[in-house]
């Protein structure tokens, strides 16, 4: 019998309600005490049943579709300091806990990852300071950590998709068709800001759903006059055939060759001036975080949910720290630190600008 805490972590995701619902109710019917860590790692900082809080059967009820993450999250600037993880780990023993499901993007994972590798010298260290006796040392000495992967950029390696990101993609897609029927009857072009910093996922596939007209990703930056004269050329082909409206997607971390920002005021402008359009900017913000979860996301969320206390009950010091992911529609498990060092080169190939290197480690993803 194991005391499980589940945490939600970084940027809230829907989907998060539902995997930290399945994680209670799985860890209950496989008789173990689950606890709910509030406010991400805040909460294992602070400590104390404030933050720390056992969760009965009845107590994720209704969590099942809604978005955001009722058990809070929060940037924890402490968790990244020794001393914070020190204190965090001193908390979890306090707890009695003895296993955590960690349910973030890749900054809460690396930072699980990070504490799982620390925790043999944390727990050394309390016991030479005499915090914690001996017995208490034995009790606690592996730490058992699994990670979920909740994050809307789809951006994580080692999982096909991300808890959240067909949510927000949804999102995405319905406030572009409410667009559409205003570009359709004035005859405009809307400039849409979605979100993607290193990773164009919701956008590619968000212009994909929605027949745009053009799209800018982080992945494939174009010098300022190829992407003028390619846009508006697509856009002009589009417009002779009697497409009366243009809609062009921007993933706001979208860059061009000279390594500028591409932002939704320069594409609107080559519209206005080469195309002579009325054109409007969207920058859709944080509805496209919000609202609930869609079915693709509860499913997965309960699935990975159930998977990732299973991980915890079978983890032995001898494993590596899992992560839960899904590939080709089988839910799999990964080990953490791999699908960490996999999304940290992806990124790296990116702030290099190395982009094939970046598609290439991308595809290459644990294809067994
Ligand atoms: P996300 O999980 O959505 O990628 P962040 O990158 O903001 O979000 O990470 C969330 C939290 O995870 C941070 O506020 C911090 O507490 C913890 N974290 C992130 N990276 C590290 C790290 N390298 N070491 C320790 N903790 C980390």
């Amino acid at each position: 019998q194991r005391n499980i805490a589940v945490m939600t972590s970084g940027g809230d995701a829907p989907g998060m309600n539902a995997n930290v619902r399945a994680i209670v109710r799985s860890a209950i019917n496989k008789n173990c005490r689950v606890f709910a860590v509030h406010e991400g790692y805040s909460g294992l900082v602070n400590g104390g049943p404030e933050y720390i809080r056992e969760m009965k059967w009845v107590d994720v009820r209704g969590w099942l579709n809604m978005g955001g993450t009722n058990i809070g999250t929060a940037r924890c600037k402490e968790f990244r300091e020794r001393w914070g993880r020190l204190k965090a780990c001193k908390n979890m023993i306090e707890a009695g806990i003895d296993a955590l499901i960690v349910c973030g993007g890749d900054g809460s994972l690396t930072g699980a990852d990070l504490f799982r590798a620390e925790w043999p010298d944390l727990i050394k260290e309390l016991l030479d300071k005499k915090d914690i006796t001996e017995e208490t040392y034995h009790t606690y000495k592996h730490l058992n950590i699994c990670g979920t992967v909740g994050s809307i950029d789809n951006d994580m390696s080692g999982t096909d998709a991300t808890i959240g990101a067909f949510s927000s993609l949804d999102r995405i897609c319905h406030a572009i068709d409410y667009i559409d029927a205003t570009a359709n009857s004035h005859q405009r072009a809307f400039v849409i800001e979605v979100m993607g910093r290193h990773c164009g996922w919701l956008a590619l596939m968000a212009a994909i759903a929605t027949s745009a007209d053009y799209v800018f990703i982080p992945e494939k930056p174009t010098s300022v006059d190829e992407w003028s004269d390619h846009m508006c050329e697509a856009v002009s082909q589009h417009r002779a055939r009697g497409k009366r409206k243009t809609i062009v997607v921007v993933a706001e971390g979208a860059i061009s060759s000279n390594l500028t920002p591409i932002t939704c005021e320069d594409v609107k402008k080559v519209l206005v001036d080469r195309l002579g359009l009325d054109t409007r900017v969207t920058t859709l913000g944080h509805v496209q975080r919000g609202g609930p979860a869609v079915a693709f996301d509860r499913f997965l969320a309960t699935l990975q949910g159930v998977a990732a206390v299973d991980a915890v009950l079978e983890g032995t010091p001898e494993t590596p720290s899992p992560m839960i992911g899904i590939a080709e529609n089988k839910i799999v498990r990964r080990t953490l630190v791999d699908a960490v060092k996999l999304t940290k080169s992806v990124a790296k190939a990116i702030e290099d600008k190395d982009f094939e290197k970046a598609i290439s480690l991308r595809d290459s993803e644990f294809h067994e």
